[in-house]
């Protein structure tokens, strides 16, 4: 039999480990033990740096670790030392052979890897297994794509600010990450405050794999240094990841400067979406209940990709959100600890309270609100939010995005299918989208007119697999180029960033 290997020549993807097999649960959870008996740090302890409790958000009694914040006036010393660390000189090879020693180092600690995804950022177990899966594959393919695509003839661009978020806090932080240095960029790297504990272990192994201090420097703190980074006159380019409008902030910050090389400085920005997904009365019932849980309410819907608007056609919407409903209530809210949890906490108490004053005001102006029991002894000890269904009359009924469990439902006529794909389009923004259909010409319809970054029939709409479904979208929801994609290194260095910009 041929491995998925052989048919796709590297396009193999790492491995995980079985969640259902009793022995490597008990090797996970011993793992799990010794990693919270573990005192994790990230950033250099010192007489000016701010040092700061890192909290489970499932279980504030819970110290996950201590992160040491840099000055905001040590930024700039940081750039201007990625500035000189001479990394653009190293030879391509021997970047994408330090990325996969780095993946196999990863790889080994998978389990360790996992333990801090699931108490620094509250993610289920699954969530954890797959956010490793996703960090290795980054660094396999991009070194497989650097060794393939780039010649004698690119330069890299100079130092990169990376800004990462806290939702996919080891995979997005080393996509970004390895994609700039693979490139000859040296790199700083800035993770979200949330979560500088795993960013902080996966900087220490790309430094054994043989990345030089210097040329990867972690740099830990809240928004003030990112824009104290962002600022420094070194900078060649920044890639973030997360809202839409701290993306603006940067891009204002980056409007009017131009690089050491006079070009404008590029920013590589993926930010959030309000993701649609379609329904029609021929659609697969149980498919669609399956898909729209795992689409909108997986990692407690705090995803980019998240679903945040289900339309239902009129003739199954009662038997479909019956469904939905029926399923939802059995699912699991708790401590990620237990292996069986399906959804965990929401980030922070912030978030929190922004998601509920949304459901709030959602209910206040009519809207029909279902909500799901987070258990009283769930709930005391972290920031949890009750699965949410908001039932709305239009798209236009939406407000801004909410990054949390909560999904509106929508219904429509088969006839007036053009006219909400309008209104989806009219968003403004554009990164995921769903179509459950079994008829040919309604995919076609459906997928031609609607403007996002990537689409999925007849499946779920989150979980994009690096090599295979490059992602990343479109107006509001990004610059591009798609993160996990062919197109992704050519934008880090200088000689497509020409074509690319005008000059
Ligand atoms: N790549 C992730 C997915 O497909 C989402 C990334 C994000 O939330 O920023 O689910």
């Amino acid at each position: 039999i041929a491995l998925p290997g052989d048919i796709f020549p590297g396009r193999r993807n790492s491995a995980g480990i079985d969640l259902t097999d009793e022995l490597a649960l008990q090797s996970l959870a011993h793992t799990l033990r010794q990693s919270a008996s573990q005192n994790w740090t990230a950033g250099v302890e010192s007489a000016d740096a701010r040092p700061r409790p890192v909290l489970n958000p499932a279980d504030h009694r819970d110290q996950v670790g201590t992160v040491f914040d840099v000055p905001t006036v040590h930024a700039a010393q940081a750039v201007a030392r990625a500035a000189a660390s001479g990394w653009g000189n190293a030879p391509v090879a021997e970047r994408a052979a330090m990325l996969d020693r780095a993946a196999d180092i990863y790889q080994e600690r998978l389990e360790l890897f996992m333990g801090l995804a699931m108490r620094e950022a509250g993610k289920s177990a699954a969530n954890a297994v797959a956010e490793v899966r996703e960090a290795i594959d980054f660094l396999r393919f991009y070194a497989k794509q650097a060794r393939e695509t780039f010649g004698a003839d690119q330069a890299p661009l100079g130092p990169v600010v990376c800004i990462s978020p806290w939702n996919f806090p080891l995979a997005i932080f080393t996509g970004q990450v390895v994609a700039a240095l693979v490139a000859g960029n040296p790199v700083l790297a800035k993770p979200a405050e949330e979560t500088p504990l795993i960013a902080a272990e996966a900087v220490r192994i790309l430094h054994e794999a043989g990345v030089p201090e210097d040329a990867l420097q972690l740099v830990t703190g809240d928004g003030s240094v990112g824009a104290a980074l962002v600022d420094a006159p070194e900078v060649a380019a920044v890639m973030f990841t997360g809202s839409t409008e701290v993306a603006r902030l940067i891009q204002r910050q980056l409007a009017g400067r131009l690089s050491s090389d006079g070009k404008p400085i590029p920013l590589i920005a993926e930010t959030g979406g309000q993701n649609a997904m379609i329904i029609d009365s021929s659609a697969l019932a149980e498919q669609v209940v399956g898909d729209v849980i795992a689409s909108a309410f997986d990692s407690a819907g705090q995803r980019c990709s998240a679903l945040r608007v289900l339309c239902l056609q009129e003739d199954v919407a009662d038997r479909t959100l019956d469904m939905l409903k029926g399923a939802l209530a059995e699912l699991r809210i708790g401590n990620p600890d237990v292996l069986a949890t399906d959804i965990g906490p929401v980030i922070t108490a912030e978030a929190q309270a922004n998601i509920e004053w949304h459901v709030e005001s959602m209910r206040a102006k009519g809207h029909r609100v279902t909500r799901f029991d987070v258990p009283e002894d769930v709930a005391v000890r972290g920031t949890f939010v009750a699965p949410t269904i908001i039932e709305i009359g239009s798209i236009s009924d939406l407000g801004r995005e909410v990054f949390g469990p909560v999904l509106h439902v929508v219904r429509f006529r088969r006839k007036d299918m053009n006219a909400l794909i309008d209104q989806i389009n009219a968003t403004g923004y554009g990164l995921t989208f769903g179509l459950h259909t079994r008829l040919d010409e309604t995919v076609a319809q459906v997928t031609s007119r609607v403007r996002v970054g990537n689409v999925y029939v007849n499946r779920n709409v989150i979980g994009a697999i690096v090599g295979s479904q490059p992602f990343g979208g479109r107006g509001l929801s990004g610059t591009g180029p798609k993160a996990g994609g062919p197109l992704y290194l050519g934008r880090l260095v200088k000689q497509v960033a020409e074509v690319l910009e005008p000059s």
